[in-house]
């Protein structure tokens, strides 16, 4: 369970925070007495949206098992929230975005109960959905309830729970990319942010082991440092503390599984391969003595990162993959991402810096030949 600062950080952002109690939200439930709530689940959510006891709702049910939030989808449900007051995802991914969107296109609040810990998404304003086969982002609200029951989390598949630690480990070395920034750019960093996300992700690393066996406390540390991830986007101003070059990594990738129409990978496992990249990279460039503007305090930010045989251990525990050809891909799109994941955003990272001094061809090789 989050702390106090954190349950008041995210309520001064207009966000109410509630764990079950015996699987129920009473403060939920009380607050929203009147209203006419819209419950959005798909064929893997129905039954928590059925067995909530809230006095009236309505159900708009997407009958797939993994829905993306496009046209389809998202008309849906913008169709079915006019006629009501709020608009409750019940699930995580698609359908908190498909929430949040319906949210803003009719000018209701919307709220999430969080059903799967796989992503970050559940704090934050923005919205990612699908427009002509583009993933776009739109500047929606903050859902103003996140629900919370820790049992319905640690059911969640697997490979969700993987995904959502991926995600988090993708912290260590996104907040280096962000030091690396503001050592060598002069990129301003929020230091409140900052350690609220380290802060979580240290808490995340620690509880490995429980995570890995679903234990009720770890997943929902888990779910906490997912929750945080949001507020400190808030805090920032923008994804700095929740997105750097092992998210390039991933968004490259993912634009690749989009145009040749093929399951796209979990957010979070893809982030967790792009961590191993990122880590491994700011080892080599330190052992190698590559110099560059701010290096001594980026290689001393950078020692906050386990080592990258430590994470590599610690995604195998979790059940993910450690090598990027288990999702697929060739060894041409591996070598192709690594050269190019740095044109995605214009933001400086650790692929930024290989590109800016001429080492990508360096260091390819050896991460081909430890990742691929
Ligand atoms: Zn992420």
């Amino acid at each position: 369970m989050v702390g106090e600062p954190v349950k008041s950080k995210l309520k001064k952002m207009g966000v109410t925070l509630e764990y079950a109690k015996d699987g129920t939200f009473p403060q939920f439930a009380a607050a929203h007495a009147a209203d006419k709530i819209l419950l959005l689940a798909d064929r893997n959510t129905r039954r928590y949206a059925e067995e909530l006891s809230l006095p009236h709702t309505s159900l708009c049910f997407i009958d797939e098992d993994e829905p993306v939030p496009d046209e389809a989808v998202c008309g849906k449900a913008v169709q079915e929230a006019r006629s009501c007051d709020y608009v409750l995802a019940v699930g995580s991914g698609t359908l908190n975005d498909t929430a949040k969107y319906a949210a803003l296109m009719t000018g209701k609040k919307s709220g999430v109960l969080a059903t799967a810990p796989s992503m970050d998404g559940y704090a934050s304003p923005v919205a990612a959905i699908m427009k002509g086969g583009f993933k776009v982002s739109e500047a929606a609200h903050v859902p103003s309830d996140i629900l919370v029951d820790p049992a319905v989390l640690a059911a969640a598949p697997q490979e969700m729970i993987a995904a959502g630690a991926g995600d988090i480990l993708g912290k260590y070395t996104c907040l280096t990319d962000w030091r690396l920034a503001q050592y060598h750019t002069g990129e301003a960093v929020d230091e409140e942010a900052f350690s609220d996300m380290l802060d979580a992700v240290q808490k995340v690393s620690s509880s490995v082991e429980d995570i890995a066996r679903r234990d009720k406390c770890g997943v929902e540390k888990l779910t906490d440092a997912l929750i945080i991830s949001g507020l400190a986007m808030a805090e920032a101003g923008n994804s700095r503390p929740a997105s750097g070059a092992e998210h390039h990594i991933s968004h490259y990738l993912e634009m690749w599984f989009v145009a040749q129409k093929r399951r796209v990978p979990l957010h979070g496992i893809k982030v967790g391969l792009g961590t191993l990249v990122s880590a491994y990279l700011y080892e080599a460039l330190e052992r190698d003595g590559v110099t560059f503007k701010g290096d001594a305090a980026t290689y001393l930010a950078a020692k906050a990162i386990p080592p990258v045989q430590e994470l590599r251990t610690t995604l195998q525990k979790l059940g993910a993959p450690v090598q990027f050809s288990a999702l697929g891909i060739s060894r041409e799109l591996f070598c192709e991402t690594i050269k190019k994941a740095h044109t995605v955003r214009s933001r400086y990272t650790v692929l930024t810096l290989l590109q800016e001094l001429g080492l990508t061809e360096r260091y390819l090789p050896q991460l081909e030949a430890l990742f691929y």
